[in-house]
């Protein structure tokens, strides 16, 4: 606390990012990085791109990026909007479309950025309750509200909706946007992007930190009616026009266009995750299923908490968050598959002592 904090500086409750330790190398199960290094040709953009043209501004209005993704995605380039990562975006989003009037929804268990945007930009907010297997009951978002955001798959419990169940929401909110938060959609998840020519209501944002391997290099993308884009660019103008260097703007158009590299490291993370599965259920983990880069387990005999403690003294870090409905559960990135093989070792040996 100091005197010269502002009311709303001294009332934030911030973000509490997953652990970046740098006492040790640990297996780094705990911030759903992707656990391969992003395309050859990203590295070799970028550093094409480290050049005297770096005393020039980027362009503010990202359009080689935009035209990238439009052709991606099949979408115009006036329905995309670039950020420095998706939670810039989802901070932008949160000021240019939420009511301070009415609550924003999102579920009870979710990404945790959420609540504290809300704070951030003073709008009020009601948690929606999954039920027992982390589900999503799409009726229950159809109440008056002041904007709704619902991450499909959910963070952290992996769990995908269907995207019919998505509609249901969208139909009954007409007059309010509806943000889906795709942050891991590529792990075997169906996107909506294509949604937004028909639904004037729907902005789906997406990342390059997960399923493209490019957690350091801040870049993000949201999918809209040019509309609701012209409202981030709204935003985004009143608050800085070059939020995307040139750096991250060659790397960005490198990684979508090498779809064969993204295609292999994809497969790679959903087999790992397939074996993985099994390999705890086989050892008494309950594990949600997940179309994401992570799994949410709980023990029925061993608590989190004891099995975050051991696993970090062994060198391996995972998430635990201490919070109801899932003090019980981990929260674990998928590595490489000779990463889990350790992580599975070490809970063997965890689960045998009970
Ligand atoms: C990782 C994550 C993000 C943020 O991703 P960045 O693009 O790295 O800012 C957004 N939403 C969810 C649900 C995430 O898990």
């Amino acid at each position: 606390m100091s005197k010269y904090w502002n009311e709303l500086t001294a009332s934030l409750v911030p973000y509490v990012p997953g652990e970046q330790p740098k006492d040790q190398r640990y297996i780094k199960l705990n911030t759903n990085e992707n656990p391969y290094p992003p395309s050859p040709k990203v590295i070799a953009a970028i550093k094409d791109a480290t050049n005297a043209d770096l005393r020039l501004y980027p362009d503010p209005n990202c359009d080689q990026l935009r035209d990238t993704l439009a052709d991606y995605y099949r979408l115009s380039k006036e329905q995309i909007f670039v950020g420095n990562g998706s939670d810039e975006i989802l901070a932008f989003a949160f000021q240019a479309f939420f009511s301070p009037n009415k609550a924003i929804l999102f579920p009870d268990i979710t990404y945790t950025f959420y609540p504290v945007y809300a704070n951030l930009y003073g709008l009020r907010y009601e948690t929606i309750p999954t039920d027992d297997e982390f589900n999503i009951d799409a009726r229950r978002f159809c109440i008056p509200n002041g904007g709704i955001i619902i991450p499909n798959p959910n963070a952290p419990t992996a769990r995908f909706m269907m995207t019919e169940q998505l509609k249901i929401i969208l139909d009954a909110n007409p007059d309010q946007v509806v943000l889906v938060d795709e942050a891991y959609i590529d792990f075997g998840g169906d996107t909506v992007a294509t949604w937004v020519t028909e639904y004037p209501n729907l902005l789906v944002v997406q990342t390059l930190s997960k399923s493209r391997s490019l957690a350091g290099l801040r870049v993000g993308m949201a999918f809209g009616h040019p509309d609701l884009i012209e409202g981030l660019n709204r935003v985004k103008n009143s608050f800085n026009s070059y939020t995307i260097d040139r750096l991250a703007l060659a790397g960005a158009v490198a990684a979508i266009e090498d779809r064969a590299y993204f295609d292999e490291t994809n497969r790679k993370v959903e087999s790992t995750i397939q074996w993985t599965s099994e390999a705890l259920k086989s050892i008494g983990f309950r594990v949600i299923e997940s179309k994401a880069n992570f799994v949410f387990i709980s023990h029925p005999l061993v608590t989190a908490q004891e099995i975050f403690h051991t696993l970090k003294g062994r060198g391996i870090l995972v998430r635990h968050f201490n919070k109801p409905r899932i003090d019980q559960y981990l929260r674990v990135s998928i590595g490489t598959d000779d990463e889990m093989d350790t992580f599975i070792s070490a809970l063997k040996d965890i689960v045998s002592k009970h």
